[in-house]
């Protein structure tokens, strides 16, 4: 199984750290030794001090593909969920300076928690509320109306270069307000109204 995370994929993110808005759908790979599930708690690694949380709509492929155009997309995935892709944002920030992968930056161990998933059908893709919570205020709040690349064309873009197959996740990107965290915050996310994760730094 892989994970593929979407960079600079809402406007307003792209602009809070400084990237130019990109006219096709920036990737990364991820291992799956990243997940965090059942709302384990995220431990903060030793190797960074700027752990920024990224509150993302996670899509599950659930049949194998190559080459999907965009309009039979939707047949390719059936589940949504939430997750966060933690980054280690000193880590990537000097990746990025010296034009290196930011693998270790955002892979590491435990750094993407996911939420357990909900029928596609259950939602109206293109008008999904996303909020995260740090100690009980919004730090994060976007709409999936502000992707850039919807899920269909993020599919139909990844799927010429990576085959896709069943179980695989994609982070479609975050919305602004991304920032720190620290030992001891509590973590909430929503999708709409529904708290999907609930966990804490360590
Ligand atoms: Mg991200």
């Amino acid at each position: 199984m892989k994970i593929i995370g979407v960079g600079r994929n809402y406007v307003e993110h792209a602009k809070e750290l400084g990237n130019e808005v990109p006219s096709e759908p920036v990737l990364f790979l991820m291992p799956d030794s990243a997940i965090l599930r059942k709302n384990d708690a995220f431990y903060y690694p030793s190797f960074s001090e700027d752990v920024h949380h990224e509150l993302e709509l996670v899509v599950k492929i659930c049949r194998v593909g190559k080459n999907i155009q965009q309009k039979f997309a939707y047949k390719y995935y059936e589940e949504i969920g939430l997750g966060i892709d933690f980054t280690a944002r000193d880590l990537q920030s000097q990746a990025k300076k010296k034009g290196l992968p930011w693998s270790i930056a955002k892979g590491f161990n435990g750094s993407l928690p996911i939420s357990f998933f909900r029928p596609k059908q259950d939602f109206d893709l293109d008008n999904i509320d996303l909020v995260l919570k740090k100690n009980g205020e919004t730090v994060q709040h976007g709409n999936t109306k502000d992707m850039l690349f919807s899920i269909d064309q993020i599919i139909e873009y990844c799927s010429k270069f990576f085959t896709l197959k069943k179980g695989d996740l994609i982070y479609t990107g975050t919305p602004s307000g991304v920032g720190p965290v620290q030992i001891g915050d509590r973590l909430e996310g929503f999708l709409n109204d529904e708290k999907l994760l609930d966990f804490e730094v360590r």
